[in-house]
């Protein structure tokens, strides 16, 4: 299963190169599936070095579509985008982003303030600049662009390193918070692979990192950041074939900006993607998937069948809907305020992350039983034991 999410167009102003020869590049490599994601307009200026202008945007989405259709025969080729985060304009991103129908989004961060930290022009700052404290608001940024959940998947999680400068100290619990909420947010993280074209020369993220990811179970996606025909999917076989002596099983696809987790080896496309692209969900839960009024929940209770885990209970029943429908409980011994609303979060992204998996009208309760907070890896692993238990998975259960 070869995978390349991360290719830029000459509209951007510093890639080159058609559309069309990255696709048959990709194809010529052997790839499966690849998605288009250029730069989004920048919010805040204009910069034709760094984005195209947004009146080339619906350009760019027409000719993705155009491509995804002539080639359908051949590879699957996805539209997604690359946006800046910046903090303070959450909203304004946000709204932009609902305008076009992407299969993903990708977040990076590219600017400390007013610094292009990773712009070539702009690489002689990093000779006045405070290293350590660099790093520290570098992954600042980050851990706010993931808890701002606009995105599907974090771009070259430590770009900061880019032109090789690192702080002299070890950085190593400034990744790992990271990590820690990367994983809470359900966010998969690409594996980038355009570093090692770098001064730096070595892949975004680290191998640590890398591990870290696997061992939280967070879904990772592969990217080569191509900016001209002959770099898509550039290094991207051998390092899939390095990560799996690693323990890496699964790869992260999108459609629609919805997730589903696929066995890395090798599968007949059609397999991959069955019950997939003809049942693509948006991962948001909207009003009607949500059970809050209290006679709702006594029904669950009264009609339902209950199964529990070590941390986890699940009740579940049919309803006469065509969706499925979420409520969560935490038990009276679970007393504080923040702990139990971290549980509900945890307990409702459990369930948005994996509901394109949960058979159509079942009412489903989750109760948090346990004081201690598992991660968020554990939690969506008990979710769906127990949903597979009750048999209300669709298709064949969880991938890990
Ligand atoms: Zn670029
Ligand atoms: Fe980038
Ligand atoms: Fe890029
Ligand atoms: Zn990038």
């Amino acid at each position: 299963m070869l995978v390349d999410y991360h290719i830029h167009t000459k509209l951007c102003g510093h890639a080159r190169g058609d559309m069309e020869e990255y696709v048959r590049e990709a194809i010529r490599k052997g790839f499966d599936e690849i998605g288009f994601s250029d730069h989004l307009p920048l919010l805040n200026k204009v910069d034709p070095y760094l984005t195209m202008g947004w009146d080339q945007f619906p350009r760019y989405v027409e000719e993705v579509n155009r491509l995804a259709w002539k080639y359908s025969d051949t590879i699957r080729i996805r539209l997604g985008v690359e946006a800046d985060y910046m903090p303070g304009l959450e909203d304004e991103l946000g709204q932009m982003l609902e305008r076009y129908d992407f299969d993903y989004v990708y977040g990076s961060v590219h600017n400390i303030g007013d610094w292009g930290f990773d712009d070539s022009r702009e690489k002689d700052r990093w000779e006045s600049c405070d290293v350590t404290k660099t790093y520290q608001e570098y992954f600042d940024l980050v851990k706010r662009a993931v808890r701002s959940g606009l995105f599907d998947i974090l771009a070259h999680l430590d770009l900061v390193k880019k032109f090789g400068y690192r702080p002299e100290e070890d950085h190593s619990p400034l990744v790992d918070q990271t990590l820690d909420v990367i994983a809470e947010t359900g966010t998969a993280v690409e594996l980038n692979t355009s570093g090692l074209r770098k001064p730096v020369g070595e892949v975004y993220p680290d191998l640590k990192a890398v591990e870290g990811c696997i061992e939280r179970g967070i879904p990772l996606t592969f990217g080569s950041d191509a900016h001209r025909p002959e770099e898509v999917g550039l290094h991207i076989p051998e390092y899939i074939e390095k990560l799996q002596t690693l323990g890496l099983k699964g790869i992260a696809l999108f459609s629609k900006r919805g997730r589903r987790d696929a066995p890395l080896e090798e599968l007949p496309r059609t397999c991959v993607t069955q019950g997939y692209n003809d049942r693509t969900v948006r991962l948001t839960l909207s009003e009607r998937e949500r059970i809050r009024k209290s006679a709702e929940f006594d029904r669950a209770f009264e009609e339902g069948k209950k199964i529990y885990g070590d941390n986890l209970g699940l009740v579940w029943r049919q309803n006469d809907l065509e969706v499925s429908r979420l409520g969560v409980v935490v038990t009276r011994n679970i007393r504080k305020a923040t702990r139990r609303n971290r549980w509900k979060r945890l307990l409702r992204e459990a369930f948005r992350q994996n509901k394109m998996r949960i058979k159509e009208g079942v009412d489903l309760v989750l109760i948090a039983r346990s004081e201690a907070i598992p991660s968020f890896s554990e939690v969506e692993a008990e979710f769906l034991r127990l949903s597979q238990r009750a048999g209300i998975l669709e298709g064949d259960g969880p991938v890990r």
